[in-house]
């Protein structure tokens, strides 16, 4: 796989221009911001050029803007951006919990800055007005909260498998009483899941938690789903429209009196993340 850090480049190596960055192989085009999805691939290397309105950096965490759209003289938004291209090589990589190589615009030139995971995405309009795809990455070191390793991007996969445990264990009291309320039965399909302890199903953030959503963590922002069910919300293959009506299904969300969906934070999910 040509995943991962490249060979004899340590991080914080800087190059002098883009043919230098590009020779070294950490990211070979010489104007592109993504590299290395081509045929339906993980995308493998980013850079981050000063200028475009809707980045935002803050060292261990980026949240990247897609491509396409771009006036390349002025960095603004001209058009929307499509799910395509480098746009879904890098989702490959939040779906596949493959790192990106993460290269920065210093003063000096282009300093390679080491694997980033791709943490979630969505979409929204940006400043300038037109749709964008939006990226939140995540520095290897943090988001795997160990050393990394070069050149072995399969080391991802530990990461996620905490990561969904965490979700369990680190549920508010309110989340759990969602699940109590609903008895533990999916509020899409209605299936309840027996596990020896019990019964198990998943408090699902409709607005993601965290930045950069900052979803509240409140009983009108929670459903109680099953895993299955979770990850399609979570994903955006499945909303909840105005109504009430799961999309595209088309059946009603299961309801119970006492546990009221905000209608902002199904308008969110609906605006941002549902169908990427
Ligand atoms: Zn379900």
């Amino acid at each position: 796989l040509p995943h991962g850090h490249t060979p004899k480049v340590p991080i914080g190596t800087v190059f002098p221009d883009r043919r230098a960055l590009g020779a070294s192989g950490v990211h070979p085009p010489f104007q592109a911001g993504i590299y290395g999805y081509s045929g339906g691939q993980p995308a493998e290397s980013i850079v981050l050029s000063e200028g475009y309105v809707d980045d935002v950096d803050s060292g261990d965490e980026i949240i990247y803007t897609g491509q396409g759209g771009r006036d390349p003289e002025s960095g603004r938004q001209v058009a929307d951006q499509s799910f395509d291209r480098g746009n879904i090589g890098l989702a490959r990589c939040c779906e596949q919990g493959i790192p990106v190589r993460v290269t920065r615009r210093v003063p000096n030139g282009y300093r390679y800055d080491g694997l980033y995971q791709v943490e979630s995405y969505w979409h929204e309009t940006g400043r300038d007005g037109f749709r964008i795809y939006r990226f939140k990455l995540v520095a290897e070191d943090r988001s795997r909260d160990g050393s990394h390793t070069p050149n072995s991007p399969g080391n991802a996969s530990p990461r996620r498998v905490e990561q969904s445990t965490l979700r369990v264990v680190r549920e508010s009291a309110v989340a759990r009483q969602v699940k109590l309320l609903h008895r533990y039965a999916c509020q899409v399909c209605g299936e309840t899941l027996g596990v020896p302890g019990g019964l198990y199903a998943e408090a699902a953030h409709i607005r993601p938690l965290g930045r950069p959503h900052n979803g509240p963590d409140t009983m009108d922002n929670i459903l109680c789903l099953c895993p299955n069910h979770h990850v399609l919300l979570d994903r955006g293959s499945i909303t909840v429209d105005s109504q009430n009506i799961v999309q595209p299904l088309g059946t009603p969300l299961r309801a119970i009196q006492v546990h009221v969906v905000g209608q902002q934070n199904t308008d969110y999910h609906r605006t941002r993340i549902y169908k990427i």
